[in-house]
């Protein structure tokens, strides 16, 4: 790796290029850089966090039961998203865990976090995510089935922050950011956790309040 390969070294590009992208806005607003750390060890995480960066994302709760507890106590200004799917058994653990979770895809799911953050009177901050492409085999609800869930979502009373979306592989994004964007528009929520590695520039110009970024900081996954 050289110097420049460097996550803490790369971060400052990518803010800037989010910075970029934002004030193009009409109403520049506050983006946060969510770094996706998965499959990368704590050895490289750490020099964000010295560097003073503070959101980090994981999509296995396994794994960040392994990497984060130690970082953590180490940075207790750290901030921990769950990007990937979530079991509805591992409610427990996530909530224990994770300051906010963006896979809050079905009923059962909001049941189960309901649940376990009463127990553990800890309420991470949700984002529903919509499979914005209605693809089969993508995680995600249904588009036709967001406002029933924002509903069971609301009356469980789960902090809803905003909306999450994976747009459909190899075509162009932008046409789901908007749609994205539109749904959360039409059922009264703010945030916007969309736009990845090749892409974030133009969700955080369709309005992404949180983007997550991983092989661009990190590099290359395994
Ligand atoms: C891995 C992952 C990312 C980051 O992907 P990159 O292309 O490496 O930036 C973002 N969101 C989710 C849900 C992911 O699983």
């Amino acid at each position: 790796m050289t110097p420049d390969d460097r996550p803490e070294n790369r971060l400052a590009d990518i803010c800037n290029r989010i910075d970029r992208a934002a004030n193009l806005r009409r109403s520049p607003h506050p983006v946060t850089l969510i770094a996706v750390s998965k499959t990368h060890p704590a050895t490289a995480i750490e020099p964000l966090l010295a560097a003073g960066h503070s959101d980090f994302g994981e999509n296995r709760v396994a794994e960040a039961q392994e990497k984060w507890p130690a970082l953590r106590a180490a940075y207790p200004d750290a901030k921990l998203h769950l990007i990937g799917q979530l079991q509805s058994n591992k409610a427990v653990d996530a909530v224990a865990l994770f300051d906010a979770i963006h896979s809050v895809d079905r009923a059962s799911l909001v049941t189960a976090l309901a649940k376990a953050m009463d127990a553990a009177d800890r309420r991470p901050t949700c984002f529903v995510q919509v499979n914005i492409g209605d693809e089969p085999q993508k995680g995600g609800c249904a588009t036709a089935d967001l406002p029933a869930l924002l509903a069971h979502a609301r009356a469980a009373d789960l902090p809803i922050a905003g909306l999450m979306c994976i747009p459909p592989a190899d075509v162009e994004a932008a046409p789901y950011f908007a749609l994205l964007a539109k749904l959360a528009h039409d059922e009264g929520v703010e945030g916007l956790s969309m736009g990845m590695s090749e892409d974030f520039e133009t969700a955080v110009m369709a309005g992404a309040t949180h983007v997550r970024v991983g092989s661009a900081l990190f590099g290359a996954r395994a």
